[in-house]
């Protein structure tokens, strides 16, 4: 057998177990010791009940011969893509529903769609900082990478290069920066592609956070996007979820290379490689997506937003530089004392016992950076915060 050798170029210890390792030693040698967890990228609050309600309906369905389903569309429901057009609507965005698929979190699309994509053969634009998946699945599939820096220099929103390239990933609300693009700054990078024939993938897990009205909530609000984007949507954090599992890709009709339609390559790939997304839980994403359930949603989204303002009250006392917090669930500052990204974890761990999320983890250029989420209860951060207060 010959096995893909470049699974090796992967980093040996992924950013969040090195986290867990550190995080273990620490509470083995202090078991007394009171630990906060401000690094977690993940969800808290219950699921609103009537989204819960919905899946547990559609189990009941199955209970029942006259109700009983098996295998569904692989490409998602009707029922749960006509949610998602109508979602896109408010935004008012026009989709046909053959350019929606509906799977089971966009973490596996966002790795899937790369099948499209010749390996070995395509330049890669990766932001630096940035979430970890887009460079692992780019050296798995053997691209060339051109990291595209986010600093305080460009308030973490990068332009377009003065080269061409092949495939581009866009995160905005950005994990980890919390920046966001407004339309004209979206504008240049869909012009850009359009002008060398690239792909925007992009990544749209946190656009329910969004608060400014100048920041688009889909790339498709931007003039051109159709013929040269892909965006993913994930309920994870817009409704909580991250355990249910449910997200969409969009993929427009419109968006061709050397006049072949990605979206029926992605259709051939899901079809062939994917046996569709569980019914409840495209039960689920109906609900989450009706008017009730995102006022919902927006309820538990407001309580996170309780939190960034404790984090960012503190960095502004402080006078620490920091982004994020406002349309974003992260916030993103630079450490102390100039501190090393894993210096300042360390110092948090054993001098305040909080942990947070080490900037280079995402990067080199998160480097004496820091990530701290609005993910925990308001009670924990707002003793973390004071505990944190303290010591700088
Ligand atoms: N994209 C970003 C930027 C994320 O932060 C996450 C999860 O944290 C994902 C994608 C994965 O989303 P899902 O839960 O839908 O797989």
């Amino acid at each position: 057998m010959k096995l893909n050798k470049n699974y090796s170029k992967l980093e040996e210890n992924y950013l969040f177990t090195e986290i867990a390792l550190r995080t273990k030693k620490f509470i083995d040698a202090n078991p007394q010791k009171p630990l906060i967890k401000l690094g977690i990228g993940d969800v808290t609050l219950p699921l609103p009940a009537l989204v819960a309600d919905a899946i547990i309906n559609a189990f009941e369905e199955l209970k029942h011969a006259e109700t009983f389903r098996g295998y569904g569309p692989e490409l998602g429901y009707g029922f749960a893509k006509n949610a998602v057009a109508q979602y896109y609507k408010s935004y008012g965005v026009e989709l046909q529903l053959d350019e929606i698929t509906v799977g089971d979190g966009i973490g596996s699309d966002i790795a899937n769609i790369t099948d499209l994509f010749e390996k070995g053969a395509n330049t890669v634009l990766v932001p630096d900082p940035v979430y970890p998946l887009y460079k692992a699945t780019s050296l798995m599939d053997n691209q060339k990478i051109e990291y595209i820096a986010c600093t305080a220099e460009n308030d973490f929103l990068p332009s377009p290069p003065n080269f061409p390239s092949d495939m581009i990933y866009l995160c905005s609300p950005n994990n980890p920066t919390g920046a966001s693009f407004n339309f004209e700054q979206l504008k240049r990078w869909v012009d850009y592609a359009n002008s060398c024939g690239a792909v925007i993938l992009y990544d749209n897990a946190y656009e329910r956070f969004i608060e400014e009205s100048d920041k688009p909530h889909s790339i498709f609000q931007i003039e051109g996007a159709k013929t040269c984007a892909i965006e993913f949507g994930s309920l994870s954090k817009t409704a909580g979820f991250t355990c249910v599992r449910a997200g969409y890709t969009v993929v427009p009709f419109e968006l061709k290379s050397d006049g072949v339609p990605l979206n029926r390559m992605w259709q051939q790939r899901q079809t062939t490689k994917y046996n569709g997304a569980p019914y409840p839980q495209q039960r689920g994403v109906v609900a989450a997506l009706s008017k009730e359930g995102l006022a919902a949603a927006d309820k538990n989204i407001a309580e996170y937003k309780k939190n960034s303002t404790l984090i960012t009250n503190v960095l502004k006392e402080k006078n620490i530089f920091y982004s994020g917090g406002t349309n974003s669930p992260y916030i993103w500052f630079k450490c102390p004392n100039n501190m090393g990204s894993w210096e300042f974890f360390d110092f948090l761990l054993n001098e305040v016992y909080v942990v947070g999320t080490p900037g280079v983890g995402f990067g080199a250029n998160g480097e004496n950076y820091f990530r701290l989420t609005t993910f925990n209860t308001y009670e924990n951060t707002k003793e973390a915060m004071e505990r944190i207060r303290g010591i700088l």
